[in-house]
């Protein structure tokens, strides 16, 4: 898998995708990162790549050219396109089921903004698909780009080293995790509970998923369906 990553600040990336399962990725050849700085490619004295908003208002906006060139510079006319990816407030919230369904691409780029965000012709003239991790506002689509990255990569055949990790966890199967424990059996007076130590394969299941279905109940009900303890959904 390729991934590029539009960005003004590049110095942000190598600290992450250099370490733990997104290096050893890269070592694997299971993915490869490349950082493509847009402001290369502004014009002027200054290399700007912002300019002030049309309308008035605050701020600064992204303008379209150097990302425009940015982008042919390495996406061929003909032959496979990428899939591609605007991080900005205003797009479809972020999620596992996303995840999933990104991480069959076998090439995708990553837009970061920065200040106001992009000029909306940046998104409608490149048919850029807009997701946001949350609702909450950032300073950049840097750390959203790695919030997709990480998820993403994770999920790629052979990165895993046990690949039903990813298929037990969160969200994979519609729950939320179960509780783990690891050794020592009791640790400040608090114990591992007795049916993980039975043996009890069976029983460690159901323990398990009444769990994950008490905690998602708890702290998400929103994952359930109607009448088993979730919010009445009309999507
Ligand atoms: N004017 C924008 C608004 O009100 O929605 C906020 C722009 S934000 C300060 C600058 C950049 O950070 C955005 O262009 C986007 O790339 C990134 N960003 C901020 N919050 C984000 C989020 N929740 N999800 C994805 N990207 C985000």
């Amino acid at each position: 898998m390729r991934i590029d990553i539009l960005t003004i600040f590049p110095e942000m990336f190598p600290g992450i995708l250099d370490v733990g399962m997104l290096r050893i990725a890269q070592e694997k050849g299971l993915v490869d990162f490349r950082l493509h700085d847009f402001r290369d490619f502004a014009k002027g004295l200054h290399r700007n790549v912002d300019d002030r908003p049309f309308g008035g208002g605050p701020g600064m906006v992204l303008k379209p050219e150097p990302i425009y060139e940015c982008l042919e510079s390495f996406i061929p006319r003909d032959g496979p396109q990428p899939t591609m990816i605007a991080l900005t407030p205003q797009g479809e919230r972020y999620n596992q089921n996303m995840a999933q369904e990104l991480a069959q691409q076998d090439w995708l780029v990553l837009l970061a903004g920065r200040y106001e965000g992009f000029d909306q012709r940046i998104i409608d003239g490149l048919r850029l698909r807009e997701i946001s991790i949350g609702d909450y506002v950032l300073t950049g689509g840097e750390l959203p780009a790695l919030v997709l990255v990480d998820s993403i990569v994770r999920l790629r055949p052979g990165v895993l080293g046990d690949a039903d990790s990813a298929t037990e966890e969160s969200f994979s199967f519609g729950l939320l995790d179960h509780p783990h424990y690891t050794r020592p059996v009791e640790f400040r007076g608090m114990q591992v509970p007795e049916v993980l130590r039975s043996g009890d394969h069976a029983r460690i299941a159901r323990w398990r998923r009444e769990q994950a279905e008490a905690t998602t109940r708890r702290n998400r009900p929103d994952l359930l369906p109607p009448g088993e303890g979730g919010e009445r959904r009309d999507d």
